[in-house]
């Protein structure tokens, strides 16, 4: 048996403020952002603002559904959208944003593991990492580029044809002597 341990790393800013301007300008847009959720069985809004190397910003929000699997969350509504229209537009990054109206958000928002996954699929798509920031209005940003620093056992496509190869934490900085090449 070995042990392994993966660190992962990000940036807190204290708030939008300490953010360079391209990365607040895009913290606030996913503000506007939440006005299109539609999410009447939460209450909970996610808003989600894209933008890409032509610097065309793209607008997502959650869009639940009454049959509630149904639903789909901002980040997956936005990144389908430039999947179906702007492909060859590459993502430089994404700011996500939330809000209740019955309480107080006092973190950021994290994305959910699907939303993460599809992320991964078109940073490959695109070859270049996306840099997440997760903003709490009133409240602190998360900061990452590359999404594997938030998921980092992902599922890769050479676990379907080469499962005895190339490890799909590769990136990772892995703790030990060199890593473990097997995994
Ligand atoms: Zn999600």
């Amino acid at each position: 048996m070995t042990s392994h341990e993966i660190k992962i790393h990000f940036q807190q800013y204290a708030s939008v403020e300490e953010l360079n301007e391209p990365d607040k300008a895009l913290c606030l847009e996913s503000v506007k952002a939440l006005q299109n959720s539609h999410s009447p069985y939460s209450k909970f809004k996610v808003g989600a603002a894209m933008r890409l190397q032509s610097g065309r910003i793209i607008y997502a929000s959650n869009q639940e559904n009454v049959a509630y699997p149904s639903g789909l969350c901002a980040e997956r509504v936005a990144l389908f959208y430039w999947g179906a229209n702007h492909p060859g537009d590459p993502i430089e990054s994404m700011a996500v944003t939330a809000h209740s109206d019955e309480f107080k958000i006092i973190k950021p928002v994290t994305s959910c593991g699907a939303c993460l996954q599809v992320l991964a699929e078109y940073e490959r798509k695109q070859g270049r990492a996306i840099k997440m920031l997760l903003y709490c209005q009133g409240g602190p940003v998360w900061a990452a580029t590359g999404i594997e620093s938030f998921l980092p056992f992902l599922f890769f496509e050479d676990r379907l044809t080469q499962p005895n190869q190339t490890p799909a934490i590769r990136h990772l900085n892995l703790v030990g002597e060199g890593g473990n090449k097997n995994l």
